[in-house]
C-alpha cells in the first residue's frame, strides 16, 4: 500500500479495465485525468481475462497484457495494476472486478470505475447496473469521435468526462504493429520494446 496523502477519510481508488492489447497513451492520459478530476489516491489498471466483447479476435496471452500495463504504469507512484480479471477464469464482469478489488482495498475505499463511454454503455446495457452502482461511482471518458448516448443513468452515479486526448487506440496500434508500421509515442517506449521482443501483432 502506498503512503497515503490524507490524514483521515476514505481512500479514493480509480479502477481502470480495459483489454490493454496494448495499453496506450489514451489510456494513461484517461488515468491521469480522472485522478485529478477526482483527488483519487491511486488509480488500479485492471486488465481483462477473457473479455465477452472481444470473442471476435484472439486477444493476446493475459500475461504478456498484463506485463505491458506494468510496464506502462512503473514511472507512476499512483498507479498500479492488479491480477484479478487475469486469474480469474471465465470472461470478466465488471461485477466480480469491483467486488474483488472492493476485498483487496477493504471496504472503506471509494471506487471510481473509469472506463470510455462506449464500453460504460455495454456494461451498463445488460450487466446488474442496481449491483455495480453500490459498489462504485462510475466515469465515462469520453474519447475523439465517441458521441454518448444517454441510456437513461440514475442521478449522481455516473459522470462522463471529456478526455483531450489523442485518437489512440489498441486497434490503430495492433494494425500499425501488422503492417510495419511505427508505433512509436502512440504507447510508452517500453510497449514498443516489449511487442517487438514477443513478436505480437504480426500477421502471419
Ligand atoms: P480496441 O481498439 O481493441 O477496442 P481500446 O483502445 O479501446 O482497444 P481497451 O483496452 O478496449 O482499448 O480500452 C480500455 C478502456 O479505455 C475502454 O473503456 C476504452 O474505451 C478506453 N479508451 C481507449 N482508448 C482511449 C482514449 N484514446 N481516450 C480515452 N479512453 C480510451
Ligand atoms: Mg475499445
Amino acid at each position: 500500500m502506498m503512503n497515503a496523502p490524507q490524514v483521515q477519510g476514505k481512500r479514493r481508488v480509480g479502477v481502470m479495465g480495459g483489454t490493454f492489447d496494448p495499453i496506450h497513451h489514451g489510456h494513461l492520459v484517461a488515468a491521469s485525468e480522472v485522478a485529478h478530476h477526482f483527488d483519487l489516491d491511486e488509480v488500479v489498471f485492471v486488465p481483462t481475462g477473457r473479455p465477452y466483447q472481444k470473442s471476435s479476435r484472439e486477444v493476446s496471452a493475459p500475461e504478456d497484457r498484463y506485463l505491458m500495463t506494468v510496464i506502462a504504469t512503473a514511472s507512476n507512484p499512483r498507479f498500479s495494476v492488479s491480477r484479478v480479471d487475469v486469474d480469474r477464469p471465465g470472461p470478466t464482469y465488471t461485477i466480480d472486478t469491483l467486488r474483488d478489488i472492493a476485498e483487496v482495498y477493504g471496504h472503506e475505499a471509494e471506487l471510481f470505475f473509469i472506463t470510455g463511454a462506449d464500453a460504460l454503455e455495454a456494461i451498463l446495457g445488460w450487466q446488474s447496473a442496481d449491483e455495480l452502482f453500490e459498489l462504485a461511482h462510475f466515469v465515462g471518458c469520453t474519447r475523439p469521435g465517441h458521441t454518448l448516448h444517454d441510456p437513461g443513468l440514475p442521478e449522481g452515479k455516473v459522470t462522463l468526462l471529456e478526455i483531450p486526448a489523442l485518437a489512440i487506440s489498441s486497434s490503430e496500434c495492433r494494425q500499425r504493429v501488422g503492417k510495419g508500421e511505427p508505433i512509436w509515442y502512440l504507447v510508452p517506449d517500453g510497449i514498443v520494446q516489449y511487442i517487438g521482443k514477443r513478436d505480437l501483432y504480426r500477421v502471419r
